[in-house]
């Protein structure tokens, strides 16, 4: 039997745009009721930032903090102020109804009269096995140089990025401020990055390039020690000694559960068509943080969207939810 619940804000997502969307949204009183996901192979509720190790680069955390705690920090923040959770999927969305109607992984539906899209993006693997296992134990594999580059782990080694778009360029020069030596390693013989970021990286004498080159192994038990390489033309195998690595072959947002109910960018993610606003192509439909940002995809620059949809969902409910 499903049950209806009836609310004024539901938020979907449990990152850190998630969170500050219901910290700003219970403390205007809205009472939001947060569907935080459930647990999966590949992703738990909190998001991505489960899966990172130490955040040096969140302002207010001199010493630095863990992804998993700063998740947990939130959402109790969150719900100090009366935000309700739900350790559920959305699974469908009815938005050309009023009010919108949301159905769930647990087999329950949901009324609201505004909704805020916060479910956020998975980075992509390669799909090796000793990958997911050294990434989820803090053994050298991380698919966030920004996020990770600068732990001591990968001072000094030599580190090798994987892909030959924009985030791997910039992955590769950014590691190049802390790694002794950095090999992009790219599937085909021409790089899918702009030129601009293509230049600095084929400039630097810190990056080599590995061409027509696939990973077909992560070694090392404990810690990683190396990678199989298996060239792409001629299918000869080879090691490669690193000691750390960094996939950056792209991201896809979480968008799934919306089908065609709201609009999405070329790349898939939802479309927020008026600058500086988190308003989606639905009156009513917000959307924050990393299932919008193909840009930034920090956890500040998350918050900071959070908390802007946040507002415009409370400005709306006030002025604008009941006109049409
Ligand atoms: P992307 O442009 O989709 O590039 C992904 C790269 O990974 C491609 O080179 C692709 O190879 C490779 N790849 C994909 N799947 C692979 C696999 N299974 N094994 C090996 N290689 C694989 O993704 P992105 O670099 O994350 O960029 C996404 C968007 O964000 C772009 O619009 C980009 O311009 C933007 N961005 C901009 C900046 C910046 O301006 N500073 C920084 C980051 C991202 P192929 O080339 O062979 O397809």
């Amino acid at each position: 039997m499903s049950e209806m619940r009836k609310e004024t804000l539901v938020i979907v997502g449990s990152g850190p745009a998630a969170w500050t969307a219901a910290i700003y949204a219970a403390r205007a009183d809205l009472q939001p009721l947060v569907y935080e996901g459930s647990f999966s192979r590949t992703m738990v509720p909190g998001g991505q930032l489960m899966f990172t190790t130490e955040i040096e680069n969140y302002p207010g955390f001199p010493e630095g903090v863990t992804g998993q705690k700063m998740m947990m920090d939130f959402k109790a923040q969150a719900e100090r102020f009366g935000t309700r959770v739900v350790t559920e999927d959305i699974v469908r969305v009815d938005f050309a109804v009023r009010p919108f109607r949301l159905w769930s992984g647990g087999g329950s539906e949901v009324e609201a009269r505004a909704v805020i899209l916060a479910t956020g993006a998975n980075a992509r693997w390669i799909g090796l096995p000793n990958e997911e296992r050294l990434a989820q134990s803090g053994g050298g594999v991380s698919a966030c140089a920004v996020c990770d580059g600068a732990l001591p782990f990968f001072r000094d080694r030599v580190i090798a990025v994987v892909g030959g778009g924009d985030s791997a360029m910039e992955d590769a020069l950014y590691m190049t401020k802390f790694a002794s030596e950095v090999v992009v390693i790219h599937r085909r013989d021409e790089l899918r990055a702009s030129h601009i970021m293509q230049q600095r990286a084929l400039e630097s004498d810190r990056i080599r390039f590995e061409w027509n080159t696939i990973v077909t192994d992560v070694l090392g038990d404990d810690e990683i020690t190396g990678l199989r390489l298996r060239d792409t033309l001629t299918g000869e195998e080879r090691e490669l000694e690193v000691g750390g690595l960094f996939v950056a072959i792209g991201h896809t947002p979480n968008t799934g559960f919306l089908g065609d109910q709201v609009k999405l960018k070329d790349n898939g993610y939802v479309a927020t068509p008026v600058p500086w606003r988190t308003a989606t192509s639905v009156a009513g439909v917000f959307a924050a943080g990393d299932v919008m940002d193909d840009y930034y995809r920090q956890a500040v620059s998350a918050a900071g969207t959070g908390c802007m949809a946040a507002l415009e969902a409370e400005r709306w409910l006030a002025h604008g939810a009941d006109d049409d």
